[in-house]
């Protein structure tokens, strides 16, 4: 892609014709994850658009003049007018083809996505997710000198790198904020030379060929497969929580709490990520009340007595959301009192829910066997019922789902694979 400075910026961009800007920086993982599928992209739409890049670090004020904020960021022009939206963070190519489609017409891109040649790429072994187990295990992979491709739907890092503070990793004295150790763990997974697809759609899984298809496009056929997709948080399914997903309801206190100073803010759930996440939600929001089922917590008791002794926080025991509103800004939420099953409206400025979780396992159509949870029967090993796949971390059926158990499970599945195909 040609790269451009601020003084070429009018000449290249605003003169005219379809232009798609990446504004990237230096030591950037999403940067590093769209440089590729921008330069596929290239060699398919060249003749229809230009590709150039900025270095956002180096032409600060340009960026700061057209407000751009992170790196990556993707602007596309239209004859000098920016069009469409613009693109940041862990960016899909799907992403980049539906703009493209407002900027050169959608039967344009069709018809040359259509000419866009499928491949396969052959590995030792593919990890499906890039939390920390996945991560481990590319790590072992790796070092065993084992060619390993990690694929995840999202950045790497998982669960961790939208966690506040991580407390109980061993081996640092001091709290450690969950983005920071996500971070780190993917760029030792990374340096060593593990191959990196992610922000990819996973667009097909054939766990019987162990073929795994992204972006609809490369076919990456291994001899192990590792599974190590996590799980998502459950969702409420009350009316108004689709509807509002995102617009006064979110599942992670990290990404959004911010958004909430001196706001009055409800949590759904009792166990220890919704008091722990509401501890850290207190130190933007004004107000928190939560909202549990029960008449106790089910979280540890550190957690509870910090929660008990914070005064923003207050308690809504042996209550649960029916339906969520919108009357205004203000989120309404019908609860209902589990003991004498009368309802009432509470109001609030923002609703987090925090009341479980469950395994990611859609894309492998009921191929596992589970256990009676929903999760990935294992050996010890990390073997499946199926033979040359594993599965490691929370997607699996275990008693605890930490950090330490899912690198240990990842360290047990690159060392079986080791002995098996090393
Ligand atoms: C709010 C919260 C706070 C927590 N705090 C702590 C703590 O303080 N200490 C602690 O030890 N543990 C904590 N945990 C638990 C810990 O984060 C998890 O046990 C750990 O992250 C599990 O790692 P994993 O690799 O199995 O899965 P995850 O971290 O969930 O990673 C799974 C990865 O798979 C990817 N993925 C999903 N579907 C697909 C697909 N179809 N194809 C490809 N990739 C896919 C996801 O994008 C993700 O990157 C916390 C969890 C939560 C929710």
């Amino acid at each position: 892609m040609k790269e451009i400075v601020e003084a070429d910026y009018e000449k290249e961009v605003l003169n005219g014709g379809s232009v798609l800007v990446d504004f990237y920086s230096t030591e950037c993982a999403p940067c590093e994850a769209v440089a590729p599928k921008l330069e596929g992209l290239e060699k398919l739409f060249g003749k229809e658009i230009k590709f150039v890049k900025i270095f956002r670090q180096g032409n600060r004020e340009l960026s700061d003049k057209l407000i751009v904020k992170s790196s990556p960021t993707l602007l596309f022009y239209q004859d000098g007018e920016e069009v469409c939206g613009r693109l940041a963070g862990g960016i899909k190519r799907s992403e980049i083809v539906r703009e493209l489609k407002h900027v050169l017409g959608k039967e344009k891109v069709t018809e040359i996505m259509a000419t866009q040649q499928p491949f396969v790429t052959d590995v030792d072994v593919a990890i499906l997710g890039a939390g920390p187990g996945g991560l481990t295990a590319g790590l072992y992979l790796c070092q065993a000198k084992i060619n390993t491709v990690l694929i995840d739907i999202a950045l790497p890092g998982g669960y961790v790198s939208t966690t506040h503070m991580v407390s109980n990793y061993p081996g640092f004295i001091d709290p450690q904020p969950g983005y920071l150790l996500g971070h780190n763990m993917s760029e030792q997974t990374k340096q060593c030379g593990t191959t990196y697809k992610v922000a990819v759609d996973v667009t097909k899984v054939d766990l019987q060929k162990k073929e795994i298809t992204i972006d609809n496009q490369e076919t990456i056929r291994a001899k192990r497969i590792v599974v190590a997709t996590g799980t998502s948080p459950n969702k409420m399914g009350i009316p108004g929580e689709v509807e509002f997903r995102g617009k006064g309801i979110s599942y992670c206190a990290t990404c959004d709490a911010k958004y909430f100073g001196d706001k009055e803010v409800i949590v759904v759930g009792g166990g220890n990520s919704a008091i722990e996440e509401a501890d850290f939600i207190a130190k933007f929001a004004s107000k928190i009340t939560i909202i549990h089922q029960f008449d106790q917590l089910q979280a540890n008791k550190t957690a509870q007595e910090k929660a008990f002794s914070n005064p923003k926080i207050s308690f809504l025991l042996s209550h649960e959301p029916r339906a969520i509103k919108k009357d205004g800004d203000k989120m309404m939420v019908e609860v209902e009192d589990m003991k004498t099953k009368e309802m009432k409206t509470i109001t609030a400025d923002g609703i987090f829910v925090f009341i479980g979780l469950k395994p990611n396992l859609e894309i492998f159509n009921n191929q596992f066997e589970l256990d009676e949870w929903g999760y990935i029967k294992t050996d010890e090993d990390k073997r499946t019922n199926i033979e040359g796949v594993f599965a490691v971390g929370d997607v699996t059926s275990k008693k605890y789902r930490q950090i330490t158990t899912a690198i240990a499970d990842g360290t047990i599945a690159a060392i079986s694979i080791t002995r098996e195909i090393g």
